[in-house]
């Protein structure tokens, strides 16, 4: 067992490589041969316990190194094992890494080089030999050398800095707390800071040069979020100070080391000159989440990787509680439902699994960071909190902080505190929810008697793609609004329930979207609502339309009518039903093959969407609802999507005249992909030469984006071949771009065909752990079943078993998306020419 981790980490020149020293306290219980630890890319100069020497053997394959002292065995007791060794500093974001960004200096771009660490799951190994598992707390002494005028940066703050000869410094960081080895922290960089504290605790965020000015509502949404969440859990934030550091981009979105979180610059910093609703909403919801980390995670720990959900969907939960609490306007739960969509559609598949999954070795641990482990487990803790009521379930979460602190726990662990402060038996609840696969589809049926109605529920198993599905039930807690909008709360197991209601009319089940569910309600009181529609509430609607479009995907509601509820949306004012609405469009365009039948269906879209556009218009007008930005992006988008000419005569004047009067923030990721897409090679070239300078990470994304939706093939071409061979992009960030380009534009083929002909290239540039996302998310945008047979046979060929998971998970998508094709495309077109006229 290690006590305690005493680390010195130099950094080589070339910043490429790093030597170090660790220094470990260890517990023996018993007598053992060997002592084996987690290593990986390390080379050993020489291991000593208590200065006897030891024999070392690496395992490259169990990512181990094993070390024996050189007769007998080890005793049980107290050692100091000293291990000196050396390590790479790499180039994609695992372990101790670069990132590399360019910076603006005067009139001249220079490049610049900075060190950050990721070691979540798996990747701490890479920096320091140890039980590299998140049961294996201890605590940490780092320091590292670095040049005289750079800044370091670690979970702890700096406890001393000593002078070296040659221009260098060693800073050395305070003893951390008790903590797993995936939160360990280092960064190293020319870095600029904002200063501010909250209920005493000193909160720094670091930029890079230049730049700290932009972290000023990042440092205003973690003064609110942090004094919040030192109430609700009732335990202040236990680390002497909270860092975050804003990283140029080439990184994930953000890592909740303790004490020193991480992000994308372009999630974190904001421009408030430029004010765009969608980058504070995202910007606060992140940050929101990876301080809800900082005690559901790191104070508390999973114990091991099968637990990983609970840490996710808490944290994802409790992000969108603080944002509807705080800033209402911003309607983040409605929000949430919708993100909900994408683990629905992933669970009503054949190729779920439980949110609470065996995980066999830590090599699988990365398969887990996926829909069903963030969003289920947030829509799950969301329906648990609703059931046990708000004060028990936070008394409950109270509980389990205090009596857990600095350990590692199981779920059982927190049904235990939450039984004990509600009263209730929670594990019962939660069993088929965490434990199962899949979800129910409650189905209402209503009949009228003598004015009033009786309403039957009851459930089965949804599924898109799987008649053959085990048949499972849960406890669904359904809220049912009846026509006088009484609410009757009911808990349906595996009976159907019936409810007397005083009156025959519209029903409307799930309200509050809080539960995990779909609903199919009998054709008559489908109609009602579908009359109703632009008189319910949003939420509603929106409801409504998703359960609507799952449906459809699932056969069971033929798309035609799907479509006559967008149609009868008129001039509708929420983002989230749009938001749904033009993705929902998106799928239904890419199974019209034929260029005729596209062009009558995009021409239906486009007398759908005008109207609402025109209420919007395309300037913001002074004090209009912050919703309004919004709608008008996406209606832009999916106007342009559908070659609307007007549309697109008015980007593109926008996008000339950029020099005179700058797009702006709200717009220009719109404004961008239609112009990208309907690129000429003039334009093409100045988008290009734009992402080459800018040094803003958001334009620089939105760039991105648009270059990716570039619709003409030999221009695609051509920029993959660029994204493949130069650095102007991260290695990582490349990648993704190719694997993603043409899926927005009916350009799918392209990138398939670019890919399989460089697959060694690709697959090459890739990080490790992205190497098994290259074929699948090439393949992705395809509705062929032939392509799905084709991804699974180039997998098994070129890369090893870790990778099947994924591609047969994405195989599994383009059979689904084969299915539909074949059923709903011909009725898609019909309602199109119905719409037309034609
Ligand atoms: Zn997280």
């Amino acid at each position: 067992m290690p006590q305690h981790y005493a680390l010195r980490i130099v950094p080589a020149a070339g910043q490429d490589r790093f030597t170090g020293n660790a220094q470990i306290q260890i517990e023996v219980a018993k007598p053992v041969a060997a002592i084996e630890l987690n290593a990986v890319d390390l080379e050993f100069q020489k291991a000593t316990l208590d200065a006897a020497p030891l024999s070392v053997r690496l395992d490259r394959k169990r990512a181990t190194v094993l070390l024996s002292k050189i007769e007998g065995s080890i005793a049980p007791g107290r050692y100091r094992l000293e291990i000196e060794y050396s390590g790479l500093i790499a180039k994609h974001p695992i372990g101790l890494h670069q990132v590399s960004y360019r910076e603006r200096e005067g009139e001249k771009l220079v490049d610049k080089t900075m060190l950050a660490t990721q070691m979540e799951p798996v990747s701490a190994r890479r920096l320091f030999p140890g039980w590299d598992e998140p049961a294996f707390r201890a605590t940490f002494d780092l320091a590292v050398v670095v040049d005289e005028p750079l800044t370091a940066v670690s979970n702890m703050p700096v406890s001393a800095v000593t002078p070296l000869p040659g221009g260098k410094k060693e800073v050395a960081f305070a003893r951390s707390v008790s903590m797993p080895t995936y939160l360990v922290a280092l960064f190293v960089g020319e870095l600029d800071y904002l200063e501010d504290s909250v209920d005493g605790i000193p909160l720094r965020i670091y930029t890079t040069k230049g730049k700290s000015a932009r972290a000023r509502f990042a440092m205003a949404a973690t003064k609110e979020i942090v004094a919040y969440f030192n109430a609700y859990f009732g335990m202040r934030y236990t680390l002497p100070k909270l860092d975050q550091l804003a990283v140029p981009p080439g990184i994930f979105g953000a890592m909740e080391n303790w004490g020193a979180i991480n992000y994308n610059e372009g999630r974190l910093l904001y421009d408030e000159g430029d004010p765009s609703v969608r980058q504070q909403q995202r910007i606060y919801g992140l940050i929101a989440h990876e301080i809800a980390h900082m005690w559901f995670g790191n104070l508390v720990t999973m114990a091991w990787w099968d637990n990983l959900w609970l840490n996710e969907g808490f944290a994802t939960w409790m992000s969108t509680k603080t944002a509807e609490r705080f800033h209402p306007q911003w309607r983040s739960r409605l929000r949430g439902a919708l993100w909900r969509q994408d683990a629905m559609t992933d669970d009503a598949r054949r190729i779920t699994h439980p949110i609470q999954t065996p995980v066999k070795n830590d090599a699988r641990a990365m398969d887990l960071f996926d829909s069903i482990t963030y969003s289920k487990g947030e829509s799950f803790i969301g329906m648990l909190e609703s059931f046990l009521g708000e004060d028990a379930f936070r008394d409950g979460i109270r509980r389990y902080m205090r009596a857990h602190q600095y350990s590692n726990t199981t779920t059982a662990d927190l049904w235990h505190h939450l039984s004990q402060a509600s009263g209730r038996d929670v594990a019962a609840f939660a069993a088929p929810w965490t434990e199962q696969p899949g979800f129910p589809l409650v189905k209402v049926e209503q009949r009228c008697v003598n004015g009033g109605a009786e309403v039957t529920l009851r459930q089965e198993r949804f599924t898109l793609n799987d008649p053959r599905a085990q048949r499972l039930t849960w406890k669904v807690p359904v809220t049912l609004a009846d026509a006088t909008g009484a609410q009757h709360a009911v808990l349906l197991e595996r009976e159907p329930q019936r409810l007397r209601l005083k009156r025959c009319g519209m029903v409307r089940a799930n309200v509050g979207h809080v539960g995990y569910y779909r609903v199919q309600y009998d054709p008559k009181s489908l109609d009602l609502l579908a009359r109703e529609l632009p008189r319910l509430e949003a939420s509603d609607r929106l409801r409504l339309l998703l359960d609507s479009f799952a449906l459809m995907q699932a056969g069971q509601l033929d798309a035609g009518r799907y479509l006559a509820l967008v149609d009868a949306l008129g001039d509708e004012a929420d983002p989230r039903v749009w938001e749904h609405v033009t993705e929902a469009l998106r799928f239904l365009r890419e199974l019209i093959d034929a260029p005729a039948d596209r062009a009558d269906f995009d021409a239906a879209i486009a007398r759908v969407l005008r109207k609402p556009l025109t209420r919007v218009g395309w300037d913001a007008r002074p004090g209009e609802p912050v919703d309004d930005a919004l709608v008008r992006r996406q209606l832009i988008e999916a106007l342009g999507r559908a070659g609307d000419a007007d549309t697109l005569q008015e980007a593109r004047a926008r996008f000339a005249a950029r020099g005179a009067k700058p797009i702006d923030a709200a717009l220009r990721p719109a404004i961008l992909s239609v112009v990208a897409r309907h690129a000429d090679d003039a334009t093409f070239d100045a988008l290009v030469q734009w992402l080459r300078s800018a040094t803003d990470a958001d334009v620089k994304n939105d760039l991105r984006v648009a270059l990716r939706g570039v619709s003409e093939s030999e221009r695609l071409r051509r920029w993959l071949e660029r994204l493949l061979a130069t650095d102007e992009l991260s290695p990582g960030d490349a990648v993704y771009d190719i694997t993603h380009s043409g899926q927005d534009s009916g350009r799918g083929d392209v990138t398939w065909q670019f890919v399989r002909a460089n697959l060694p290239a690709v697959l090459a540039k890739a990080s490790p752990r992205g190497r098994a996302w290259v074929l699948p998310e090439a393949a992705q945008p395809s509705a062929d079943a032939a392509r799905a047979d084709e991804l699974v046979a180039l997998t098994k060929q070129h890369l090893d078993s870790g990778a099947y998971y994924l591609a047969e998970k994405s195989a599994d998508w383009i059979r689904l998306r084969a299915q539909v094709k074949s059923r709903e495309a011909p009725r898609a077109l019909r309602w199109a020419r119905g719409i037309l006229g034609t």
